[in-house]
């Protein structure tokens, strides 16, 4: 199959490079010359260029830019594309993508590989991203099932788990898991830093350990993915937001109140339910 790819980062360079190894012509459209020589050499992809029109021959084209770019770069391909080819995109969000660019293009499949790491850009790019990690497709009731077949299948090659809903359903999920996560780690930094004693507040930073650095990981991220998943799952994680207030307040509450008996039935509910968020291997 003939695969493009838009955008040629950490998830569009790690698609390439396992696409071509399952046998795909893969051809990829970087924004930089130096992007397209880079990832020509190191097999990356088949063909690179910065002009769209490279991907004429495509069958299917994963749009892998970030998300505010998803929408506009859609709206520039399609006038290349041959009339059957199919569209798909991997941003962290899917009803703001999905309802956009539907309207642009019929043979459009939402999708959302849950993988990554910290790090961004060609040189991120790595084999066996999506291996064992579940990828998210939303299609909706008027995309073509023929089109969802094919992405759905190639996703499988990938040895991804694959997960079918609602592309609402999948944003108030990873609000949940994903974008909650990133405030309130966020916030958990921002309190520690707002010990008023210099002295105090140095001895915390020279005694945080392992628990701190699991518990601050996400809310020392990069800045822009966390407002770009505020700005577009804002509803779904000012939801999550509010919940997560309701049980900070009931901690506070009793411990204010020194209700040792309620607390402790609180952190055994957690502790109980836990391993349902964890798969099998990093339960612990
Ligand atoms: P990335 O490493 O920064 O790659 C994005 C690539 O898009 C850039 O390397 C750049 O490629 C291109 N690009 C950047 N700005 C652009 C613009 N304004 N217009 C057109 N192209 C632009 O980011 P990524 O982590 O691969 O994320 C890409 C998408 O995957 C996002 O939609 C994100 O939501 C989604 N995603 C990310 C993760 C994760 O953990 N990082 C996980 C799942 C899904 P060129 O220089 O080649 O143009």
């Amino acid at each position: 199959m003939n695969i493009g790819i838009v955008g040629l980062g950490l998830i569009g360079g790690s698609l390439g490079i396992d696409l071509r190894s399952l046998g795909h012509q893969v051809l990829g459209v970087s924004r930089n010359s130096l992007t397209c020589q880079l990832a020509i050499e190191r097999g990356v992809v088949d063909d690179a260029s910065v002009n769209l029109t490279l991907l004429a021959a495509a069958d299917v084209v994963f749009v892998c830019t970030p998300i505010t770019a998803i929408a506009p770069t859609i709206q520039q391909l399609v006038p290349h594309l041959a009339t059957d080819a199919i569209i798909t995109d991997v941003g962290s969000v899917k009803a703001a993508v999905v309802e956009v660019v539907t309207p642009l293009w019929h043979n459009f499949v939402g999708g959302h590989p849950m993988a990554g790491t910290a790090d961004s850009g060609i040189d991120a790019a790595q084999s066996q991203l999506f291996a064992g990690n579940p990828y998210v497709l939303t299609p909706l009731d008027t995309t073509p099932p023929a089109a969802v077949k094919i992405v759905e299948e190639i996703v499988r090659s990938l040895r991804s788990q694959v997960y079918f809903c609602r592309p609402e359903e999948h944003d108030r999920a990873v609000a949940w898991i994903s974008h909650l996560p990133v405030m309130v780690s966020a916030s958990l930094i921002e309190a520690c830093m707002s010990e008023s004693e210099t002295s105090v507040l140095e001895l915390a930073q020279n005694l945080a350990s392992s628990g701190f650095r699991d518990t601050s990981r996400v809310g020392g991220g990069n800045p822009e993915l966390g407002v770009m998943m505020a700005r577009y799952n804002h509803k779904s994680l000012w939801r999550s937001l509010l919940s997560y207030r309701h049980c900070l307040d009931q901690l506070i509450t009793e411990i204010e109140q020194e209700n040792w008996h309620a607390l402790e039935q609180r952190l055994q509910d957690t502790r109980k339910n836990r391993p349902s968020f964890l798969s099998e291997d990093v339960r612990d």
